[in-house]
């Protein structure tokens, strides 16, 4: 045993003895990034094609990121919410104009944070029923986790806040069946992202916006996954031409500094009233400065239309004999496997020098850095069949 694998050791031990066992046993014990890469205790270099599960947007360590994020430290690290800072208000004017809507902005440390206000919010329109959609994913806090239907993530909690109904997601008749003048609002993935990048039919999105007002429902729609960037647009929804009442972000907006943010359009920004919500971190300069800073440089280096281009090329070089359906837009990529060996294609993947994600026994998840490169993509692709290959063998399936 050479020092460098005791290194990893010892901190896999350490974190076995001090961590909740939450999330089982890390894969990799990793020391530094940069651009799209990691490496790991034993200076093993990985191209990271999850980034953080779709947060990295810049991928690690990019200059413009430390620089916003060390000059606003230096300047001012945080104030409560008693007080106003030029980034927080910033960054709200910033997410309402890439959303091209007027409305107001509550600002989150973490998507279910987002969803948690955004909840609340619901609430003040004096109704309680809320539809959301089977496989979708909204969080871990009590009230996302109400809106969560995968009954392993509930049933341990239960009793969650209740009157949530679950409508098979994509079924535009099921949702309108749902949809009653007690209903206070729909919560809906616009691309189901955790259920491994799961699309609905063309017009769903337009039929839930038309149910949801004929019965004077809000349209809330948790981008926290598809938002800021990651399918090649600011939002998912934006292709559908449908404008929502309520748009949840997080995952990218800061790149990996910890954000979240709540928007609500037109008057339903002033649902919330003073007393109503609220929080101490939220809304934090460094973090609002690191946002600014992420949306500036994928609007400067036209990083939107790169996720576009280098999400195509993945997603054909992706075509192989074992895969079935690839699903994807810009880069939040999900393709299904012809046998449930995801975990064993994704140690292979490792194994070879690439993360990526097996977010079900059939199904893998991308999720790169938006500043990904074709050539980067490229070595991916090229690998792609041999790591087939060996996920196959290895779970005895070749
Ligand atoms: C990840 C995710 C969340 C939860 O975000 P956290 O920051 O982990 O709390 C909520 N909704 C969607 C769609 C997500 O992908």
């Amino acid at each position: 045993m050479n020092a460098k694998t005791s290194t990893t050791d010892q901190v896999q031990e350490r974190y076995a003895h001090s961590l909740m066992n939450t999330f089982g046993k890390p894969k990799l014990v990793l020391t530094r990034g940069e651009g799209p890469f990691v490496w790991d205790a034993d200076d093993n270099r990985y191209l990271d094609l999850l980034g953080g599960i779709a947060v990295n947007a810049l991928g690690h360590a990019h200059p413009a990121l430390v620089e916003a994020v060390t000059r606003q430290l230096d300047t001012l690290g945080h104030v409560s919410n008693f007080f106003a800072t030029e980034p927080q208000v910033g960054l709200a004017e910033k997410l309402l104009e890439l959303l091209g809507s007027d409305g107001k902005v509550f600002l989150t440390n973490s998507g279910t944070e987002a969803n948690e206000a955004a909840f609340k919010l619901t609430r003040r329109t004096g109704r309680t029923h809320v539809v959301a959609a089977e496989g979708g994913f909204h969080g871990r806090t009590m009230g996302a986790l109400a809106l969560t239907s995968k009954a392993a993530y509930r049933e341990p909690f239960e009793p969650l806040p209740g009157d949530v109904t679950f409508v098979p997601y994509g079924d535009a008749d099921a949702l309108a069946a749902a949809v009653t003048d007690e209903t206070a609002a729909v919560v809906l993935e616009p691309i189901q992202g955790e259920a491994g990048v799961v699309f609905p039919p063309d017009g769903y999105l337009q039929r839930a916006r038309e149910t949801t007002s004929d019965h004077g429902a809000l349209l809330w729609l948790d981008e926290v996954q598809t938002g800021m960037g990651r399918t090649g647009s600011w939002f998912a929804h934006a292709a559908s031409g449908v404008t929502p009442d309520v748009v949840t972000v997080a995952k990218g907006l800061a790149g990996g500094i910890p954000i979240g943010a709540c928007i609500a359009v037109g008057e339903h920004g002033s649902l919330l009233q003073p007393g109503n919500h609220g929080t101490t971190f939220g809304g934090n300069p460094v973090a609002a400065a690191a946002a600014l800073a992420v949306i500036e440089t994928i609007e400067t280096q036209d990083l939107l239309g790169n996720a576009r281009t280098v999400g195509t090329a993945l997603r054909t070089g992706l075509l192989h004999d074992r895969v079935g359906e690839i699903r994807g837009s810009g880069l939040l990529i999900g393709l299904d496997l012809d046998a449930p060996v995801a975990a064993a294609v994704t140690s292979a993947a490792l194994e070879q020098g690439f993360i990526i994600n097996d977010c079900a026994p059939d199904r893998i998840r991308l999720a790169p850095p938006l500043v990904l490169t074709q050539e980067q993509a490229g070595a991916f692709t090229d690998a792609w069949p041999k790591i087939l290959e060996t996920g196959y063998a290895q779970a005895g399936q070749a």
